[in-house]
């Protein structure tokens, strides 16, 4: 096969030693070089166009360009493999229905700081809230604009908030995590009414079906912006995590680390706790200092991870 000049892409779908690869618009199948690994979504490229109009898969990925961001999944041989590249910004969604957990948020939070991606914390189904549950839910909430993070209040049912979800992801490449139920598909449906039709295109002239469904793929957004998605990616969460990441993750508690009477201070009991002094100042939220050791008292001392789900 004849191959064209060398030209940049971006990978938008990987199936197995494939990649669909965007360039100027068109989307080309190409093969992976074999002494490329991990090619995943996100990920900018230098590929050579083949010249086999015929062929499913033509043309040559080369090189993959440094990235900004990755996602990764606990591998059995390897350690970590890479689930996406180059995300800008996760959105963290949570719901009223199933109710509402802080303490999830918090772990969803620490994976996003873990990673050093921007989350945004998004609280869908808002329209089964009564005016006074609303007030209470926006009160709970506000510790997080505190900490300055981005709050937003959606609902896929009466549309509130999805023009400003919209305007949130243009110019960036999100990601939508939460736990099941919390409508992650409902709120992709609303930003992308014709998604299926997509991905149907590009598993009809593949003939690859099934691993498209659940491979991760990039979307373009209408509005602009680009999402990438699969069921990895929207369950993406931190299995290894030392004990100093976790405490790290909670980005208030940062100023306050380092100070405390004993090197090894658990910021418990510990005399001397420059932390638990913020926490009775009123300087750290009670909530999110329980939070941190709910999800310490939950991590193996052996082996230190974590599930979101936990
Ligand atoms: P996922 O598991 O996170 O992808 O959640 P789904 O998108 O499948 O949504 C779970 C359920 O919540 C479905 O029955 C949706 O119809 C429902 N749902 C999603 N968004 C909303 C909303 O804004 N309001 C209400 N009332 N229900 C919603």
């Amino acid at each position: 096969e004849q191959l064209g000049e060398q030209q940049a892409g971006l990978v938008i779908g990987r199936f197995g030693q494939h990649a669909d690869i965007e360039a100027n618009g068109d989307v080309f199948r190409c093969h992976i070089r074999r002494n490329i690994q991990d090619v995943v979504c996100g990920d900018k490229v230098l590929f050579r166009q083949g010249n086999d109009v015929n062929a499913n898969v033509s043309g040559v990925l080369e090189a993959v360009e440094p990235r900004k961001s990755v996602l990764t999944r606990p591998d059995y041989y390897d350690g970590v493999k890479p689930i996406a590249s180059n995300i800008d910004q996760i959105i963290i969604v949570s719901s009223v229905l199933p109710a509402l957990s802080l303490n999830i948020i918090d772990r969803y939070l620490v994976a996003s700081e873990d990673v050093a991606i921007e989350p945004v914390i998004l609280l869908n189904k808002v329209d089964l809230l009564s005016e006074q549950e609303r007030a209470e839910v926006e009160q709970q909430l506000a510790l997080y604009r505190d900490i300055g993070y981005r709050l937003i209040y959606v609902s896929c049912k009466s549309t509130e908030g999805l023009a400003e979800l919209s305007q949130l992801l243009e110019g960036k490449t999100s990601i939508f995590v939460g736990q099941s139920g919390v409508g992650k598909s409902s709120l992709i449906n609303q930003l992308l009414p014709d998604a299926e039709e997509i991905t149907g295109e590009v598993s009809d002239n593949s003939g690859l079906g099934q691993h498209t469904t659940t491979a991760a793929k990039l979307l373009h957004l209408p509005a602009g912006g680009d999402l990438i998605d699969s069921p990895g990616v929207r369950e993406f969460s931190l299995w290894h995590l030392p004990i100093e990441r976790l405490t790290h993750g909670f980005i208030e508690f940062r100023d306050y680390l380092g100070g405390c009477k004993f090197r090894d201070c658990k910021h418990k009991d510990d005399p001397g706790c420059l932390l638990r002094d913020a926490v009775e100042k009123g300087e750290i939220s009670q909530q999110r200092f329980d939070s941190y050791h709910k999800i310490l008292d939950g991590l193996d001392e052996k082996r230190p991870t974590y599930s979101i789900d936990k």
